[in-house]
């Protein structure tokens, strides 16, 4: 299917509107079956110096159009893609796993954030403000930063990279995106409608690669204003203290250990419903996934007994099959890791009580499958229960009330996403204010965040900035105070006059 699907067997690097092809590739596996879909070029620092050299040039020009009209290409932008979503969606599925349905969604992400981010294009809002002297006039305004690099995770592998790439194009910078070399697809596809859409050459650099070579390249180049990670909490700490030596601004969205809270009023199969989605949709590869479910002690039986039936029912293989609900975990070493904690939940003392296992008959040989597991009887101060797992694993905790549920939320290093099953609008209240996560719902699952709201999180999470809403705006652009004086004398600022 990948044939009919993609045009060519090898991608290339999109530097300065050309499709540049290098010596070193690697190959991208479909984690479903896992055949050859594509090679990627595997690019030195070399490919990142010319993208940049390109990317300077043309961003120079592109901040003189005015924003409305760099707007108009992300308006084309969105069209195209809301035209390709279904091949889109296909080629998604094929890369990263996920089954169609979630690779649709993770799709329209995309076509939301286009047109968001297109409307920016006639807002970037600054400030007009008094002036503290007479006949004197005083406004802020944002600006581009220049050229900015965007390194994006496997997991979302279109939609993170528009909720990064739109706002920065829109604000009149150039951008260099490094993908990760799992999932190279996506950027190939969007740098191609890019293209068609008639945006400049230059403005939008795709450069492929290990991170340890070309993203490493990003972060320490001296041209390379922004850095915009995405990934694991170990990579975007080394990338944070380099570019702090650096000066370099950096935003980080990073791994997350979000609970579901049900309540002993909550609508116990309502709640079970939320928390199926939110645990073990993408197989648990998302980072707003659920990995905890902080249970009132009293409905704990009732909730467990609706969760496993409710986990029988899943139905696991290719997302290209559009009966499967649950895909596949994206490599081997993602493997690894869920059968590691599984070990150590048991060790721990958790129950095993659904899954734990790989799945390794007929079909499910050729892929990387991991059976929707549950442990139950876990405590707060479980590895199982404090650190990212990344795969369909959640632990069950109970507790006795609301007080304790909310101190367990927040017991964590993370603070990405948060969510609380209850009918009573005093705890609805108390909750939303008291959770420390940067997402919060109520009565949902931990998933399904909007783009026009800010995407991020608290503590270990981040470093305090946001992806999508127009919160994205401010990674990417610096503010400038303008003041003009029209009094024709020299007015001197806060200095006593007689
Ligand atoms: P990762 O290993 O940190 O990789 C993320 C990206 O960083 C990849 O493109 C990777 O390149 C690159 N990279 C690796 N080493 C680098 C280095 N030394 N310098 C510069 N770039 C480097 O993370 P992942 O395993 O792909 O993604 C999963 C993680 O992302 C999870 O922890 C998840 O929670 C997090 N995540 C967070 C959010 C959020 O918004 N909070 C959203 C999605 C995912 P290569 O892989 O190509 O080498």
């Amino acid at each position: 299917m990948a044939e009919t699907l993609l045009e060519a067997k090898k991608l290339n690097n999109f530097i300065d509107g050309n499709w540049v092809a290098t010596n070193e590739t690697s190959d991208v596996i479909n984690p479903a079956n896992g055949e050859t879909i594509v090679h990627v070029p595997l690019s030195d620092g070399g490919a990142v110096d010319t993208a940049v050299e390109a990317a300077k040039k043309a961003q120079k020009e592109w901040a003189k159009v005015p924003a409305p009209q760099r707007a108009e290409v992300l308006l084309e932008v969105g069209n195209m893609m809301k035209e390709r979503k279904e091949r889109l969606a296909q080629l998604l599925t094929m890369e990263n796993g996920k089954v169609l349905e979630e690779a649709r969604g993770e799709v329209q992400e995309g076509i939301d954030m286009a047109f968001y981010m297109a409307g920016e294009g006639r807002r970037l809002f600054g400030h007009t403000t008094p002036a503290e002297l007479p006949n004197k006039f005083s406004m802020s305004q944002r600006c581009p930063v220049g050229v900015v690099g965007i390194i994006t995770p496997w997991n979302f592998p279109i939609a993170i990279a528009t909720w990064k790439s739109f706002p920065a194009i829109v604000a009149g910078n150039a951008v260099i995106w490094k993908p990760a070399t799992e999932t190279p697809i996506m950027a190939h596809e969007l740098a191609k409608i890019f293209e068609e859409a008639g945006l400049p050459k230059g403005v939008l650099n795709v450069v492929y690669g290990k991170g340890s070579a070309v993203g490493d390249k990003m972060v320490h180049h001296d041209d390379i204003r922004v850095i915009s990670f995405t990934g694991s909490n170990d990579t975007g700490r080394n990338i944070a203290s380099e570019c702090g030596k650096q000066l370099k601004k950096v935003s980080l969205e990073m791994g997350g250990k979000n609970a579901v809270i049900v309540m002993d009023d909550a609508d116990l199969d309502l709640a079970a419903e939320g928390i199926i989605w939110s645990a073990y949709g993408t197989s648990g590869q998302r980072c707003t996934a659920a990995s905890r479910v902080i249970v009132h002690e009293d409905v704990k039986e009732r909730l467990e007994e609706r969760l496993l039936a409710e986990i029988e029912k899943l139905t696991i293989g290719d997302g290209l099959n559009e009966t499967n609900k649950v895909g596949p975990i994206i490599n081997k070493a993602g493997l690894e890791k869920i059968q590691k904690y599984i070990q150590i939940g048991k060790e721990e003392g958790a129950k095993l009580v659904a899954g734990g296992y790989v799945l390794e008959d007929g079909d499910f040989a050729k892929g990387h499958y991991f059976a929707p597991t549950l442990f139950t009887d876990a405590t707060p101060d479980m590895r199982i229960a404090q650190e990212e797992i990344f795969g369909p694993v959640l632990s069950l905790i109970p507790v006795k009330s609301f007080e304790e549920a909310i101190e367990v939320n927040n017991g964590v290093s993370y603070g990405l996403s948060s969510s609380i099953f209850t009918t009573d609008a005093n705890r609805v209240f108390q909750a939303q204010r008291d959770l420390d996560t940067g997402i919060v719902y109520v009565n949902a699952g931990t998933t399904g965040a909007e783009i026009h709201l800010p995407f991020g999180g608290t503590k270990g999470t981040g470093n305090g900035h946001r992806d999508s809403g127009v919160q994205a705006l401010d990674v990417f652009t610096e503010w400038k105070a303008v003041y003009i004086d029209y009094s024709g004398k020299l007015q001197r600022a806060q200095i006593d006059t007689e």
